[in-house]
């Protein structure tokens, strides 16, 4: 499934719109009967920040949101 995914530039701040592939992964937890489903994002091609020209994203590294919990 492609979707938009913003993504803010490490390097200046600068929140960027990229294509991306969204790919949910399985991982084994604590428990046995239970899955865990991790979305996330592959980009399609190299990208690079609109402001500073930083390469914020690239194929193959996969990208994982992480959701903000207070969980700790
Ligand atoms: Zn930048």
């Amino acid at each position: 499934m492609m979707i938009k995914l913003r993504m803010k530039c490490l390097n200046c701040d600068k929140w960027n719109c990229i294509p991306v592939d969204k790919i949910v992964i399985e991982q084994s937890s604590p428990e046995p009967k239970v899955k865990v489903l991790i979305p996330m994002y592959e980009p399609l091609k190299a990208e690079t920040c609109k402001k500073c020209k930083k390469v914020i994203a690239q194929p193959r590294e996969l990208i994982r949101i992480v959701k903000s919990q207070t969980s700790e």
